[in-house]
């Protein structure tokens, strides 16, 4: 598994920067965003370090999507974005594959949070 010793996100797959995990398996790891655009918006990533998503083995990102999806259903949200900024162009910050989850609040909520983003 390719580790990045200074990636962030490769020190929250370690434990060496705190994160809120709210998964794990061998190859994926997924945590509650620092900066939520709105309530539950996680991040999922790989545990192998890669920039960009052309840099990833396929094998890598069959997870992703699946666990997205737990994690939605688990903080009982329906409407959701799956995002993957790839470039500073795309706006990507870290440079280390992940997608976003971002649930989409229901109107009484304050309809449009979260979008567009950046
Ligand atoms: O896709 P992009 O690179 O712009 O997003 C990076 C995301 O990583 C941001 O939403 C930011 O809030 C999040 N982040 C985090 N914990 C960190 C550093 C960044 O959740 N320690």
């Amino acid at each position: 598994m390719a580790s990045l010793p200074s990636c962030i996100f490769c020190k929250i797959i370690k434990g060496e920067i705190p994160s809120l995990k709210l998964f794990e398996s061998d190859k994926t790891y997924a945590f509650l965003d620092i900066g939520p655009l709105s309530s539950g918006h996680s991040l999922i990533i790989p545990k192998h370090h890669g920039a960009k998503l052309h840099d990833m083995p396929a094998d890598q990102l069959t997870e992703i999507l699946p666990v997205a999806a737990r994690i939605a259903q688990a903080v009982g949200c329906e409407d959701y974005n799956i995002l993957q900024n790839n470039g500073r162009i795309a706006h990507q910050v870290v440079d280390h594959v992940h997608f976003h989850m971002i649930p989409k609040p229901n109107e009484a909520e304050g309809l449009g949070v979260g979008w567009p983003v950046r």
